[in-house]
Parts: C-alpha cells; structure tokens; sequence
C-alpha cells in the first residue's frame, strides 16, 4: 500500500479536500475492507504508535470505530472519557491533550460539542513542533469528516466494489434530508459530494435550514474552485426525493436545538420523514444512508430502517472502520 500523495497532518474538515485526497482515502479504505474480510483481521502498520480517543462529548459509533480501527492497525489504543476525567477538577481542554501527548500519543481522535476544538489543538501541537496527527471526530455543528468520508465510501463501493473514487458519483442525485441546520455531518457531507460532481438535494423545513444558512452554504461552495457547484436546496421533501439514486437522513439533533422548531415529531415524519411511500418519487434502485443514532419512526420508519433492499445504515457503520483505518494509516504512517 503506498501513501506518497498524502501531505495532510491532521484531518479537521472537508472544506479543501482534493479530488486525489479522496480518491486516496477511497482506495486505501478498500484495501483495509479486504484486510477485514480475512480470518486475521490485523495488520502491523502503526505498530509502537498510540492512538488517543479524546472524547468531550457521547459517541457510541464514532468511537467504537476509530478504537477498533486503531487496535487493527496494531497501535496501542488510549480512551478519554471526559465525565471521569481531570476536566472535572478544572484541567482545560489543551492541558488535557498535552498530558496525553507527554503520554507518548501519535494520532489524536477529538469529539467536542463546540465547533472548532480540534482546530485548536491541532494549533497547539503545531505550536509545540511536535508531530502528532489529529483528527476530527465531529466538533459542535461543524463538520464530521470521518463520517462524510464513510458515507463516501459506503456509496462508492457500492458502485464499484474494487475501485470505489469519487467520479463514481458524477451525475447522481443525492437528497440530504432533515435537520441540516445542526449537523456537522450534512456539512462534511456538502463539501464532498459538490466535489465528486454529484447533485446535491438539501431539503427541509424552513427551521432546519434557515434562508441566511442557504445562503451562507450556497455562498461558500461558489467561492470554492474545487467544488462543482451542483448543490440545490429545497423547503419541502419531493422534489429532493424526486429520481433521487441516494437519500441521506439526518437525526433530529434535539440536544442543540434551543428553540422550539418542530411542531411536533409525529408531524415531522409527516412531513419529511422517509417512508415506503415516498420512496416512489426516487429512483427504484435507490439506497437510503443515515448516520445513527437514529430515532426510529421519526427520521425513517422503522420497517425501512430494516429493509437491506434500501437501507445502508449497518453497511455504513462496517465501512467506517475501513475508512478510520486509512485514516489513521495515511496521519500516521508519515512518521512510522
Ligand atoms: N453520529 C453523528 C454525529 O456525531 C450524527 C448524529 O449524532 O446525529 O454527528
């Protein structure tokens, strides 16, 4: 496996992704997809590394992921859980990370619940010249990269099993439904899917997706060269779903929202949640993603969720060790 393209020290957003960068993400996942499929799933790569989970805020997926995805690298693996942490006795977050550097740790894993502290550790490392890798597991309403990246994946392998690459995506219809106001995985997802030259379908309720936000999304992808521009944004569910290949649902991120925006959850799924029905709009083979947690019966109903014929969600979580694997092969090989 060769990483020579790859120059990024840490991965913070999608933002200014490449076209090679995927491609390169893409093609390494696929190599550790096969890795996984064997009777010994492990391989030496980041052997005498450690990988630091710094998790601030709940993760179930995310963080059982890079662990597993770390440990299958055959780095050592550490695990912050900020509850039992020394944060509760004052400890600032950089303190906290610099502590798990003086530990020895090579690659850094960070969720917060504020945009932009991964940022802000990756700026002290770099302050303090050392070489450690850190990568954004989902900051606030920011961006979850990883996320994207295995969406990305999870797509492009369906297309091509043993190339997955982003011009796979050319020319198809992708609707991202729901609360696009408050996911950082809707924004990840929005700067790699303009990339790959897919249309891009946004809808939902004015709450969830303010004009001011349109505007400011729509304003960032025309300033950006390395995106195609093909992103359309819609107040009502139909026309985004309307010979859709691929429908992306979004969990109602309940716990950010500080105003009352839904009426209520039942008529949300009324209204923009994906059920049997709807489903005719989009095209017959299409496929339906969603990042989890899900609330069943809200975002999709639940007999959906199930259905193996249109739902991605398991195939998704199993991509996304494959994907935070090349991840943490491509930070971390540099300096092995
Ligand atoms: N797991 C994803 C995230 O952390 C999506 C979600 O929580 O709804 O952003």
């Amino acid at each position: 496996m060769t990483n020579t393209s790859w120059t990024r020290q840490h991965v913070l957003s999608l933002a200014d992704f490449t076209v090679a960068e995927y491609d390169t993400v893409l093609q390494t996942a696929a190599s550790f997809k096969e890795v996984l499929s064997r009777r010994t799933k492990k391989v030496p790569t980041l052997q005498g590394q450690v990988v630091t989970n710094l998790f601030f805020e709940p993760s179930t997926r995310t963080r059982s992921s890079f662990e597993i995805a770390a440990k299958r690298l055959s780095a050592d693996t550490l695990n912050f859980t900020a509850s039992s942490s020394s944060l509760t006795k004052g400890e600032t977050i950089l303190d906290t990370a610099k502590t798990y550097l003086a530990l020895g740790t090579d690659l850094m894993v960070i969720r917060h619940r504020e945009a932009g502290v991964p940022q802000a550790i990756a700026t002290e490392m770099d302050r303090l010249g050392v070489k450690v890798g850190v990568l954004n597991a989902g900051d606030g309403q920011h961006e979850h990269p990883s996320q994207a990246l295995l969406d990305l994946f999870t797509i492009c392998t369906l297309l091509d099993r043993d190339r997955p690459r982003l011009e796979l995506l050319s020319g198809k219809k992708i609707a991202i439904v729901g609360d696009i106001l408050h996911s950082r995985v809707a924004r990840s997802n929005i700067w790699s899917l303009t990339a790959s030259g897919a249309e891009v379908h946004l809808a939902a309720s004015p709450t969830l997706l303010p004009h001011l936000f349109a505007d400011y999304i729509k304003n960032e992808i025309h300033k950006n060269p390395i995106l195609n521009r093909q992103l359309f944004l819609h107040w009502q569910i139909e026309p985004a779903l309307e010979k859709a290949d691929f429908v992306m649902t979004l969990r109602l991120q309940k716990e950010r929202m500080t105003q009352h925006l839904l009426p209520s959850l039942r008529e949300y799924h009324q209204l923009f949640g994906i059920k049997r029905d709807r489903l005719q709009l989009c095209q017959p083979h299409v496929k339906i993603l969603h990042p989890g947690p899900v609330n069943r019966g809200v975002e999709i109903s639940s007999d959906l969720m199930d259905d193996p014929n249109f739902s991605l969600i398991q195939e998704q979580v199993t991509s996304g060790v494959a994907v935070r694997m090349a991840l943490l092969y491509l930070m971390g090989s540099g300096k092995a």
